[in-house]
């Protein structure tokens, strides 16, 4: 066995020792078989969230109503999930209510795909009663039971199918991509968030491309926030080779394919239910990129845009632009390290100072006039100096 299941066996001791049935599940098996790094490991236990939380002294309650306490344990933190069943659904979104049980098998009937359905014991064992090796063995992505059935309960995992199809290179099963083509309307049902957190594992799959065509074959994109217009300029992300892009990153390429400028991002954005703290992350990516497309980077714009974004946007000037990796990233990145300041807090003088020198009171002038400053020091026209800065206010500015 080796870690993260290593380091989680414990706490499936724990349990078992307290006469319940515990097993590592999910993607962490999928990811075990497929000798992929293995990101947190689910367990699945006979337990309800109760009688967890009687066992650990540390738990937290992350989804009770599903039956999922964070049980935090030797200095890590594990999702323990009850076995459950899912009867029923309601609008073919995923139910409102969960049924706990007490066995392993109808636990891994729920499960959306024959390759997230295998259970691992804590020596090792697999439990895989739909076949998951095969699958996985085979790189197939295939329903447990009837697709359209399983579609039917949760439309969501429609989508899943392509988000894994893009992280695993693996095919969606006959059976299983006809029946998405025929129930993809259902996806109308399927709340944003729950579809952005699969859009995004898409973005960054290495076998994205494939995973685009799927959604433009079978219309899965009109049922993705403010792409069901776009059809020819989403088709322009599969002319770009996107792997080093991180999550942001891909967000600004995909923008920047659908013709979205930085102004307009924020409504697109906003569609998606993006956190603000993303969203102007990404518009700055686009203003500056947008920039660098026609010419070269200044000095005022490096230093308004700061380290990360430079690099940001020079990673995808080298994607846009297909060309490799260039010394022209360390050139501008230097540039900027170079700056006499990074930061306006950097200056060495206050609005209170320039206020007494000038003898003025408040306004909107102070502003005006600490940029002024600021874009001196950064053009290297004015040395950030305290006496300095005094001198050339008081003799070089209209002020
Ligand atoms: P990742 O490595 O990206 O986390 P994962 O397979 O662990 O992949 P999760 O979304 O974390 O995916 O879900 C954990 C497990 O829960 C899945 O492997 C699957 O068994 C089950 N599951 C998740 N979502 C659904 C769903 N909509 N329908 C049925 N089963 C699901
Ligand atoms: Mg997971």
């Amino acid at each position: 066995m080796i870690e993260p299941f290593l380091s989680a066996n414990p706490v499936l001791r724990k349990l078992e020792d307290a006469g319940y049935e515990a097993y590592f599940v999910g993607g962490s098996v999928r990811d075990y078989l497929l000798k992929r790094r293995i990101s947190d490991v689910d367990i699945a236990a006979s337990a309800t969230p109760d009688e967890v939380k009687a066992i650990f002294p540390k738990t937290v309650d992350i989804g009770i109503e599903h039956g999922t306490v964070l049980v935090l344990f030797n200095g890590g933190s594990y999702e323990v999930t009850t076995f459950r069943t899912e009867a029923e659904y309601q609008d073919y979104r995923r139910p409102k209510e969960v049924a706990f049980i007490r066995n392993l098998q109808e636990d891994l009937k729920r499960r959306d795909f024959t390759m997230n359905a295998i259970a691992m014991d804590r020596n090792g064992k697999l439990i895989d009663p739909f076949d998951g090796q095969t699958a996985i063995r085979d790189k197939i992505i295939q329903t447990v039971g009837k697709a359209e059935e399983r579609f039917g309960e949760d439309a969501l995992r429609m989508l899943r199918a392509v988000r894994f199809l893009s992280q695993l290179a693996f095919t969606i099963e006959k059976d299983t991509i006809k029946a998405l083509i025929k129930q993809i309307d259902l996806l109308k049902n399927i709340a944003v968030e729950r579809k952005k957190a699969e859009f995004e594992k898409l973005l960054n799959g290495k076998n994205q491309k494939e995973a685009i065509k799927v959604l433009l074959d079978t219309n899965l994109f009109l049922y993705l926030p403010g792409l069901a217009t776009k059809k020819r300029q989403l088709k322009q992300l599969l002319n770009f080779q996107c792997e080093s892009l991180n999550k942001n990153e891909m967000w600004s390429i995909l923008l920047f394919c659908l013709e979205i400028k930085e102004k307009s991002a924020g409504t697109f954005l906003r569609e998606w239910r993006m956190p603000i703290k993303d969203i102007r992350e990404i518009q700055k990516m686009l203003l500056f990129l947008e920039k660098r497309l026609q010419h070269e980077w200044s000095v005022y714009d490096l230093y308004r845009a700061g380290h990360d974004n430079i690099l940001s946007v020079e990673k995808l000037y080298v994607v846009i632009n297909g060309i490799r990796e260039t010394d022209s990233m360390d050139h501008w990145l230097d540039l900027y390290e170079n700056l006499p300041i990074k930061h306006v807090a950097d200056i060495n003088v206050t609005g209170n100072d320039v206020m007494k020198w000038l003898d003025k009171s408040g306004g909107p002038w102070l502003k005006v006039t600490l940029l002024r400053i600021e874009a001196a020091i950064v053009a290297g026209e004015l040395e950030n100096n305290k006496q300095k800065i005094k001198e050339w206010l008081l003799t070089c500015s209209p002020n």
